[in-house]
């Protein structure tokens, strides 16, 4: 069994698609779970409905969701013929089901709505691209993620409960006789059969949960770029594609804020030793990536660069050492208001936190923080992190840079720098 996980990019047209199909067609001899993102930028324009309608504007928010529906009846309209009026039954419940909640007023909470309206991108999604796959006689069935993945209602962020999860999902694979599965990513629902969704980007852990459920032999996920780079290609033309990664690599590099994997895929993974290959949809002979448990040594020097951070300078009041009492009642701050700065430096009676730069965020953490401590903060900042350094990179992107801090272990240099 392999799980291929498809993302927004490598759907958002007929043509890609019909790419995907042509992927697809070469592994169809063997028992698959295809997991399936929203179409392109289907989730943001979703995201658009659930604002008007808290907004309390019903006539915007059904129109914004015109134009997903749209978007999508045409692309059903490009890729289908036998099957096109079957999709569009299928697709016209999903649209009930969301404009039967637009007709309502707001009463519960926002993260509430927000999981009934996105999670439709998903469903439909995968609903024609079920279609399609049936068509070109690639014969699948397509399950709603929704009766097997079962959540808590953290909504927006929701937790899997793994066990109940495993049984529904063991037995829908078991119980279909045909080798293709298609289903959503990053959706799933909770007891009371509210939809909730896993944190944007989710659909890889979705995949990773799947692969460890039914022991897959491999997780490959389907990307517009060769494999797992070094940097990112677009700030840095001379990017070199990274073969061989382990786990433990891309978690530290998902910390440091590379846009790689979603840092939840790899748990599942690690805990089962099961392979990911991170594959270009677009040239899939490329080798692309592997990420393993196995050792891997001589990584080139690993560049991250995480914009629009704050440095929050905090400054004992009188003159005091920080010592366990303030840092403790500092630590508990963080945990009440669920931030995680990026990093950390003490000296005898300050300290400097590196945080990203959500403003509410910032503001709150300061607001408490003036109780302890005098605070500053500074914006408009840089983190640059290098795993793996050695002098001539150092030297390379440090260069011209107003350095603001500098942290280094033997792995990792990590400094802070204003944006020019
Ligand atoms: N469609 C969702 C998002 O855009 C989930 C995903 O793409 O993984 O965040
Ligand atoms: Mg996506």
């Amino acid at each position: 069994m392999k799980i291929f996980k498809f993302g927004g990019a490598s759907v958002n047209s007929v043509e890609r698609i019909k790419n995907l199909k042509n992927i697809v067609q070469e592994f169809s001899n063997e028992p698959l779970v295809i997991i399936v993102s929203a179409m392109g930028k289907t989730t943001n324009g979703l995201e658009k409905v659930v604002n008007a309608f808290y907004r309390g504007n019903k006539d915007e928010s059904l129109e914004l969701f015109n134009i997903v529906k749209n978007q999508h009846l045409t692309t059903a309209k490009y890729l289908l013929v036998f099957k096109y009026n079957d999709c569009v039954a299928q697709l016209n419940d999903f649209f009930t089901e969301v404009e039967w909640l637009l007709h309502d007023k707001p009463v519960r909470s926002y993260d509430y709505y927000y999981d009934q309206i996105v999670c439709i991108g998903e469903l439909f999604s995968t609903c024609i691209i079920s279609h399609y796959l049936n068509e070109e006689k690639l014969t699948n069935q397509w399950l709603d993620v929704r009766d097997l993945l079962r959540t808590d209602n953290n909504f927006r962020d929701a937790g899997v409960q793994f066990e109940y999860s495993a049984e529904r999902i063991k037995q829908a694979i078991k119980q279909y006789q045909g080798n293709i599965t298609i289903t959503q990513g990053f959706i799933g629902a909770t007891d009371d059969n509210e939809s909730t969704t896993l944190g944007r980007e989710g659909s890889d852990y979705t995949a990773a949960i799947f692969a460890n459920i039914l022991d897959a032999e491999s997780l490959t996920i389907w990307k517009d770029v060769e494999g797992v780079m070094n940097a990112d290609p677009k700030a840095f033309s001379d990017a070199q594609l990274i073969h061989e990664l382990n786990f433990n690599e891309v978690i530290e590099m998902a910390y440091y804020g590379a846009q790689v994997i979603h840092p939840k895929t790899i748990k599942p993974l690690q805990n089962k030793s099961i392979p990911l290959l991170v594959k270009c949809f677009l040239d899939p002979q490329l080798e692309g990536t592997i990420i393993h448990n196995k050792l891997v040594k001589n990584l080139p020097p690993i560049i991250v660069i995480k914009a629009h951070q704050v440095m929050m300078h905090l400054k004992t009041k009188d003159f005091s050492f920080i010592g366990e009492a303030p840092m403790s009642q500092l630590y508990e701050i963080f945990s009440v208001l669920k931030v995680k700065p990026n990093l950390i430096q003490t000296g005898a009676i300050s300290l400097q936190l590196c945080l990203d730069d959500h403003e509410e965020k910032i503001n709150q953490l300061a607001n408490e923080c003036s109780i302890l401590f005098d605070v500053q903060l500074e914006k408009q900042l840089n983190l640059l992190t290098i795993r793996h350094y050695n002098v001539e990179i150092m030297n390379e992107l440090m260069a011209n840079k107003d350095l603001l801090l500098e942290q280094k272990t033997k792995e990792t240099l990590q400094c802070i720098y204003r944006t020019t």
